[in-house]
């Protein structure tokens, strides 16, 4: 058991059935790998969160992984003279991974988790964060500066992020009244076992720290500016050095990424770092060429159509896209002509175009397949 599942799901024990499902809904859409494509940090929560809730949402399991810190013991055999003839290797449990000693399997029963507090009282990394932001179109071209209000995980300053604090003076253990052992009943066999709270020592050095009820991190709403650089796209990730959840022990905070999707251009459609639009000509101007003038994202450019356009024929303007986010290339933009065909109102018109059709034979038609097609 390397890890507490309340604290996976960040649910107390006391949690419901209700609590802990929303929790994993919520965690399980921020860490899912289709959301994290490449992320082996959120693959790895993904895979935490969904064998917690495995456990925790099935009344049975969760009672089980209470008592006894697995979801599935079953007692084995007559065997080994540890503990009143246990055998553990007996023991069944549903975990991936395997487990180096009986206190991985039964955490509480001999103190695990508190031995493992105090063992690991390195620093550690706060964990990662993942938010995600909707930008306007020229805000992904040209970057912006963005003002979030987070519910952030900050470290608790009361214990520095361990969850626990020193007791006043040595206490003596309220749970075993200072024997260090406690009696195990599992099925029909009574067992003694070192105390779960004083780790078999009778007395108490340290406790669950109060304002943050032992998790080490306390929640608020920080607003946090993050700079987003031009040109980011639909599914940029920006990181933002130490904004996620809090450290513990003086360890440093982890990241906050953000994560972008760009809203929709009326005439610019976007691809990478290149941008298209349509600009409709006349029928006279794709015969006889003409010089048009097409918006641009800073402003217009003019275009030559060349005399003899064909309809959906693309012109290149170089350097009119969007900046990489890297910031040493730009891209272009690519202009489709539409030809509009002149609805006629006047006779002089079309005296004039059947004068033209008269003049120009050239039978688009020609190269068709002769009838029927065979
Ligand atoms: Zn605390
Ligand atoms: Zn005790």
């Amino acid at each position: 058991m390397a890890e507490d599942f309340y604290k996976v799901l960040g649910v107390k024990r006391s949690s419901s059935a209700a609590e802990i499902k929303k929790a994993y809904r919520r965690l399980a859409r921020q860490f899912h790998p289709d959301v994290n494509p490449g992320d082996r940090d959120a693959e790895a929560r993904f895979k935490g969160i969904s064998e917690a809730y495995e456990v925790l949402s099935d009344e049975e399991k969760r009672k089980n992984y209470d008592t006894y810190g697995t979801a599935n013991p079953q007692v084995g055999g007559p065997g080994g003279a540890d503990f009143g003839g246990f055998d553990f290797r007996g023991f069944d449990f549903n975990s991936a991974g395997g487990f180096s000693d009986v206190q991985d399997l039964f955490p509480d029963l001999f103190g695990g988790r508190q031995r493992k507090a105090s063992r690991s009282n390195a620093p550690q990394k706060g964990q990662d964060v993942q938010h995600s932001v909707r930008l306007a179109f020229r805000e992904a071209v040209y970057g912006t500066t963005l003002n979030l209000s987070l519910d952030r995980k900050n470290t608790c300053l009361s214990c520095q992020g361990s969850g626990r604090v020193a007791t006043k003076g040595r206490q003596s253990c309220p749970r075993c009244d200072g024997k260090g052992k406690q009696r195990i009943q599992q099925g029909s066999m009574v067992f003694e076992a070192p105390c779960s709270m004083c780790e078999g020592r009778g007395v108490l050095e340290s406790e669950p720290c109060s304002p943050c009820g032992g998790q080490g991190l306390l929640s608020s709403t920080d607003r946090v500016a993050v700079k987003i650089p031009a040109g980011v796209d639909n599914g940029t990730r920006v990181r933002v050095p130490q904004k996620g959840e809090g450290g513990r022990l003086g360890g440093p905070a982890g990241d906050l990424f953000i994560i972008t999707s760009v809203e929709a251009h009326p005439f610019f459609e976007r691809k990478g770092a290149n941008l298209y639009c349509e600009i409709p000509i006349t029928f006279t101007e794709a015969a006889l060429g003409a010089k048009v003038e097409v918006p641009t994202l800073e402003g217009k450019a003019t275009i030559k159509i060349p005399p003899g356009t064909q309809v959906g024929q693309k012109f290149r303007i170089r350097g009119k896209g969007v900046p990489s986010v890297r910031g040493h290339q730009v891209g272009d933009q690519f202009v489709q002509v539409k030809v509009v065909i002149p609805r006629l109102r006047d006779e002089r018109s079309k005296e004039i175009l059947r004068e033209f059709t008269a003049l120009n034979d050239e039978d688009p038609r020609a190269d068709l397949p002769s009838f029927p097609v065979s």
